[in-house]
C-alpha cells in the first residue's frame, strides 16, 4: 500500500491556479476591500478593463502564526473535516487596509462572481479587534501542524485549505519579519495589497521580495545492500526516523549541498543525486516561514557511519523490510482522526488552555519500533517510494505538477 496524493501537502493552493490569479488583481481586489472597509470613504471604481472587481472579499484572521479554523458542531462518527473561518470585512472594523495581505481569488457560483481572499494577523491582546474567533461561536485558533496532522489526504478540498493556511501564514510571517530595508534599514511599507513591501526611504525605495529559504532533504541509498540512511534528531518524537536535511549555502548547487550536508552530518559519502519532488514547508520555526522542500535521491558510494553529535542525535542504516514495516498506515489514519477530533473539541472551546500543538503520535497496543513521518511531509514520499516502488524513479504522481 502507499499513499499517492495528487500533490504533495501546502502545494496546488487553489487560490494559486493560474485562472484564478487571473480572475481578480491584487490592486482590484484592495480597491474593493478598502470600499468595504470604509463605504463613506469609497472613491469611484477606477477603470480596469483587464480585471473585475471581486463581488466578495473573505478574510482570514491568524494569532500567533495560528488560522482561524472551525469545526462541525456535531460531527459525524468519521473524524471530523475542519475548514478555515473565514470572515466578511464587517466583522474586522477599523483596521488598517494595508494589515491585510492578498491571497488570492477564486471563482463562485457560475465562474462569473469571484471572491478576493485576505490573510491579517490579529496579534495579542492589544491586537487588532476582531469579533469571533474563539468565542464559542464554533472558531478558534488552531496550530498549523496540528491541522497538518488532522488534515484526510484524500480530500482534495481539504488539502486546499491547507495549502491556502499554509501560504498565508508564510507571507504573515514574512510581514514581520520583513519590517526593514536591508540595504539603508528604513521601515519597510507593504505595496502590491501585502504581495511586496518597498523601502519607506525616498532616496532608497528598494523593492522586498518574500523569500523563501530552500532546504535539501535526501533518502540516501545503499544500492548493493538494499538500504537505506535515516536519522534521528533529539526533537523527534520517540521511535521516529527520517530523511536527512540541511540548509544551502551561498556558492553552491543542491546536488553539492546534498552530498555536503550527507558527508558533515553522517561521514558518508554520496555519488549520483536525483531529484524526486519538492514542498511548500510553511510549518517550520517563525523565523523561515517560507521554506521549501526539495527531495532526492542520494545514492553512497561509502557505508561507514560516523554521525554528527551536535546536529543529530543517531543515524542507522535500515533495511527494505524494516523500512516497510516502518510505513504504520494505520497508525497515519489514526493520528489523522485523533488529531481531527481534537480540532473539533478546540473549536467547541472544551480543551481551551490546554497545549495541543500535537505532532504524530501514535499511541497503540503494540507500537511499531520504528516509524517514519506520515504522507503530509515529503520525507514520507521519498522514503515510501523507495520502499514500495522498487528503484528511486522519477514517480509519476508528482513528476509534471
Ligand atoms: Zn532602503
Amino acid at each position: 500500500m502507499a499513499i499517492h496524493l495528487r500533490a504533495h501537502a501546502f502545494a496546488a493552493n487553489p487560490l494559486r491556479g493560474l485562472s484564478a490569479s487571473a480572475a481578480v488583481s491584487p490592486s482590484a481586489a484592495a480597491e474593493a476591500l478598502r470600499s468595504l472597509l470604509d463605504p463613506g470613504s469609497a472613491s469611484a471604481p477606477s477603470a480596469d478593463a483587464a480585471h473585475s472587481h471581486p463581488h466578495l472579499s473573505k478574510i482570514l484572521p491568524f494569532r500567533r502564526g495560528r488560522p482561524l479554523a472551525r469545526s462541525p458542531d456535531h460531527p459525524p462518527a468519521a473524524a471530523p473535516a475542519w475548514s478555515l473561518a473565514w470572515l466578511p470585512p464587517s466583522r474586522v472594523p477599523g483596521v488598517p487596509p494595508d494589515a491585510f495581505v492578498f491571497l488570492g481569488a477564486h471563482g463562485e457560483g457560475d465562474g462569473k462572481e469571484a471572491a478576493a481572499y485576505w490573510a491579517i494577523d490579529v496579534g495579542e491582546g492589544e491586537g487588532l479587534r476582531v469579533s469571533g474567533g474563539g468565542d464559542g461561536d464554533g472558531s478558534t485558533y488552531v496550530d498549523l501542524r496540528t491541522l497538518m496532522v488532522a488534515t484526510d489526504w484524500s480530500d482534495k478540498d481539504a488539502m486546499g485549505e491547507l495549502a491556502i493556511a499554509g501560504h498565508a501564514r508564510a507571507l504573515l510571517e514574512w510581514h514581520n519579519t520583513a519590517k526593514f530595508c536591508g540595504a539603508c534599514g528604513a521601515r519597510a511599507v507593504p505595496t502590491e495589497a501585502g504581495r511586496r513591501k518597498q523601502c519607506s526611504n525616498e532616496s532608497c525605495k528598494k523593492r522586498i521580495y518574500p523569500r523563501v529559504d530552500p532546504v535539501v532533504i535526501m533518502l540516501v541509498i545503499d544500492k548493493e545492500n538494499d538500504c537505506v540512511l535515516l536519522s534521528r534528531q533529539s526533537r523527534f518524537v520517540p521511535r521516529m526516523w527520517s530523511c536527512l536535511a540541511g540548509f544551502i549555502e551561498p556558492g553552491e548547487s543542491m546536488e553539492e549541498a546534498v552530498r555536503r550536508e550527507t558527508w558533515e552530518e553522517t561521514g558518508v559519502e554520496v555519488g549520483q543525486v536525483i531529484y524526486h519532488s519538492s514542498q511548500p514547508w510553511p510549518v517550520g520555526p517563525n523565523t523561515m516561514p517560507c521554506q521549501l522542500m526539495v527531495g532526492f535521491f542520494a545514492y553512497a558510494k561509502s557505508l561507514e557511519i560516523r554521525v554528527d553529535k551536535q546536529e543529530l542525535e543517531d543515524a542507522q542504516w535500515h533495511s527494505r523490510e524494516d523500512i516497510k514495516k516502518a510505513l504504520t498506515f494505520a497508525e497515519y489514519e489514526k493520528a489523522q482522526r485523533t488529531n481531527a477530533l481534537k480540532v473539533n473539541q478546540m473549536c467547541k472551546g472544551a480543551e481551551k488552555g490546554q497545549s495541543l500543538s500535537a505532532d504524530l503520535n501514535v499511541e497503540t497496543g503494540e507500537p511499531a519500533p520504528m516509524f517514519v513521518p506520515g504522507p503530509f511531509a515529503i520525507a514520507h514520499h521519498l522514503i515510501s517510494s523507495w520502499a514500495l516502488e522498487g528503484a528511486p524513479k522519477l514517480p509519476s504522481s508528482f513528476s509534471n505538477l
